[in-house]
């Protein structure tokens, strides 16, 4: 079948460096006993650079990553195991892969060696009910961790109180670390890590936001891929933060020169829910089609830093030196932390999720929306059916299937595959080549 190509592509040029990252970070939390550093339990939440001010520390993942994820068969030995102990699948996905991986004495193992790293401490924020709970197995099933845990601001509108709230939360942590682990805190090292983070997350709200340009110059895959950096809490690094602001640069000059993720891009879709951790081929499905998902709500308001304007463009955090707040001291910092995460952070309005979508669909010129309705995640589905309803009232096509981020074996191939091929028909799309099956190994 002849496939017409409607525009350019190229390989992502800063994809090398991405992949060197990764495999960085895996070897320094794995090496970090050797140069004396800390090993924090945490890291996909906002803040890691609370951490900074302790000096030399890694963080292990909360989650089993990696090569954990590749392997079909174990993950769903995991969710089984989760099951045994009154875990079903209606529970948070991340709290049943790490339950199981405990029990089988895999959490926080090197993969390579076999050697299972044990955390110092644990420390993160909170963004869902589900890390909360996790927390407490933590300490039942794996170690009697000193724990803290800094709740993010779960407000509708920027309120002077929520600011104080976090503020004081900051405060009250950074007297925690020290107390804990009995290090000084260094108050530069704070800022230095800080100021690291929040460039991070803006150029990453501008990676993002260059998704409005047809054709997208990068698909949903590929974000999630430059999200890992994020996933793993290491936006405070000076490298991490360089290699945001070239991939930011790289997607710019694709919007610009109309370089496309997909050649024969002709249907735009977010693709709203967790979409699977383990190996698959969901995003790319739609493909076949020319059809390519672009982002979400859900992903853009985890990883950056804007408010949602109501005609669905995005103002984003300004830099640094472009917000007016003095970066001196430990106050000045920690007041500029909580300022950031309260005045510049849709994700916490619930409300205002439905209308968002609404306004982001016709900003980042949709022409559908794909829920996954994932009861492994409640956190990330809350507000699906009402954002669904809406998007199909201001005349938005919307699919939706079962998902299920961290259980491969309740992803249901034949089900999906069938409602996507209807899904296109629907918007009036034929297949321009073969369709691949989603999953790549046997579960
Ligand atoms: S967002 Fe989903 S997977 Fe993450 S903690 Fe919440 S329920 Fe669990």
């Amino acid at each position: 079948m002849a496939v017409q190509q409607k525009y350019p592509t190229k390989p992502i040029e800063c994809w090398g460096k991405l992949e060197d990252l990764r495999r960085r970070l895996v070897k320094d939390t794995y090496s970090a006993r050797e140069r004396g550093d800390m090993v924090v339990l945490g890291g996909p939440g906002p803040l890691p650079s609370l951490l900074c001010g302790l000096g030399g520390f890694q963080l292990l993942s909360p989650m089993p990553i990696g090569p954990d994820m590749q392997d079909l068969r174990l993950l769903t030995k995991m969710n089984e195991l989760a099951t045994t102990q009154g875990y079903g699948n209606d529970c948070c996905a991340t709290l049943r892969i790490a339950l199981g991986s405990m029990i089988l004495d895999r959490f926080g193992m090197n993969k390579r060696t076999g050697e299972v790293l044990k955390p110092d401490i644990h420390f993160e924020s909170l963004a869902c009910q589900g890390q909360m709970k996790a927390q407490q197995l933590y300490q039942e099933y794996y170690s009697q961790l000193p724990s803290y845990v800094v709740e993010l601001p779960w407000q509708e509108e920027p309120r002077q109180a929520d600011v104080d709230y976090l503020e004081s939360q900051l405060h009250e942590a950074v007297e925690w670390l020290q107390k804990t682990t009995g290090r000084e805190y260094d108050d530069e090292l704070l800022a230095e890590g800080w100021i690291n983070e929040w460039r991070s997350r803006i150029y990453f709200s501008r990676i993002m936001e260059h998704q409005s340009a047809i054709p997208a110059p990068i698909d949903q895959k590929t974000m999630a891929s430059f999200a890992t950096l994020m996933w793993r809490g290491a936006m405070h690094l000076p490298e991490v933060m360089e290699f945001y602001k070239e991939a930011a640069d790289e997607v710019a000059v694709r919007a610009r020169e109309g370089i496309a993720a997909l050649a024969t891009e002709r249907c735009r879709l977010f693709h709203e829910g967790p979409v699977p951790w383990y190996p698959s081929n969901v995003l790319r499905y739609f493909n076949r089609y020319g059809a390519v998902c672009i982002g979400s709500w859900l992903y853009t308001t985890e990883f950056g830093n804007f408010n949602i304007n109501e005609d669905g463009s995005w103002d984003i955090c300004p830099m640094p030196e472009g917000l007016g707040l003095p970066l001196k001291t430990r106050d000045d910092i920690l007041h500029s932390m909580a300022v950031v995460f309260t005045a510049y952070n849709p994700r916490p309005k619930l409300s205002a999720r439905i209308d968002n979508r609404v306004a982001m669909s016709r900003h980042f010129k949709l022409d559908g929306a794909v829920f996954a309705l994932d009861r492994g995640c409640l956190g990330n589905t809350c507000g699906a059916m009402e954002s669904i309803v809406a998007l199909k009232d201001a005349g938005i096509p919307v699919m939706s299937y079962q998902g299920a981020c961290a259980n491969p074996s309740e992803l249901d191939q034949g089900e999906i595959i069938s409602r996507i091929d209807a899904f296109m028909e629907n918007l009036g799309l034929e297949a321009l080549e073969e369709g691949r099956p989603l999953l790549q190994s046997e579960v």
